[in-house]
């Protein structure tokens, strides 16, 4: 009751500014195994978005989000679709379907997986990295932005200081050699973190860092917690 009346409290006091949705996969097919959780249709995704346009959010850049997390209030609430690891199916699936709805968008990119270079082990047959040409071409739409997501997908939180240091920075080093301009964004692989990584994503100068753990965005949250709601298909 204590626990309940709290939270009722402190949601008086820190409103909802919005939700930060976290999708991984879009395939027309989703498969069998376990990786099925990562995975949602092409009409799964519209029907979200008109849902929660239905609802009035208003779908907002991770910048723009960021402004509204800062300032701490909106007059519309906020929805910012995020996808994580870099699938080359976000470039042929997705991106077509937010093109065509105007929604942006980020992508938070593993370096390593770029062009298949390390393979995502949790998809042991099969090349689903982002393609560098790809990369490039979503980077030049102003409605996706692209954020860092480590080199190789660890558990940053059971790494060394160093290790996560590398991590961390050659992952947004890489990126902005590549795409040519700064990186600002990043998320935590697996959701995972401790005191260590929110210094260093500091130190780092990202502007954010999403985890993977379920919650509203609301006035005062840590524009280095932000939390995310992953969307998962039935
Ligand atoms: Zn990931």
């Amino acid at each position: 009751m204590i626990g309940y009346l709290q939270r009722k409290l402190h949601n008086l006091t820190h409103p909802l500014l919005g939700r930060i949705l976290m999708l991984h996969r879009v395939v027309e097919q989703r498969s069998e195994g376990e990786n099925r959780e990562l995975e949602i249709t092409p009409n799964f995704l519209k029907q979200t978005i008109d849902d929660y346009r239905n609802q009035n959010y208003r779908f907002v850049s991770i910048d723009e989000a960021c402004d509204i997390i800062t300032k701490g209030k909106t007059k519309q609430h906020f929805l910012c679709l995020t996808f994580d690891d870099g699938y080359q199916d976000n470039y042929d699936i997705a991106y077509p379907i937010l093109k065509e709805l105007g929604v942006p968008f980020t992508i938070y990119v593993t370096t390593g997986f770029i062009d298949n270079r390390v393979p995502m082990w949790w998809y042991p047959h099969e090349q689903l990295g982002i393609r560098t040409e790809s990369l490039k071409a979503l980077d030049v739409d102003p409605l996706c932005t692209i954020g860092a997501h480590t080199v190789s997908h660890p558990r940053l939180d059971i790494l060394t200081v160093e290790e996560q240091c590398k991590e961390i920075a050659v992952s947004k080093e890489n990126l902005e050699q590549w795409l040519g301009h700064s990186v600002a964004h990043f998320s935590y692989p697996h959701g995972a973190y401790n005191k260590d990584t929110l210094q260093i994503v500091h130190k780092c100068d990202f502007h954010s860092a999403l985890h993977a753990w379920g919650g509203t965005v609301r006035r005062g949250d840590n524009i280095y917690l932000l939390p995310r709601i992953e969307l998962r298909q039935p």
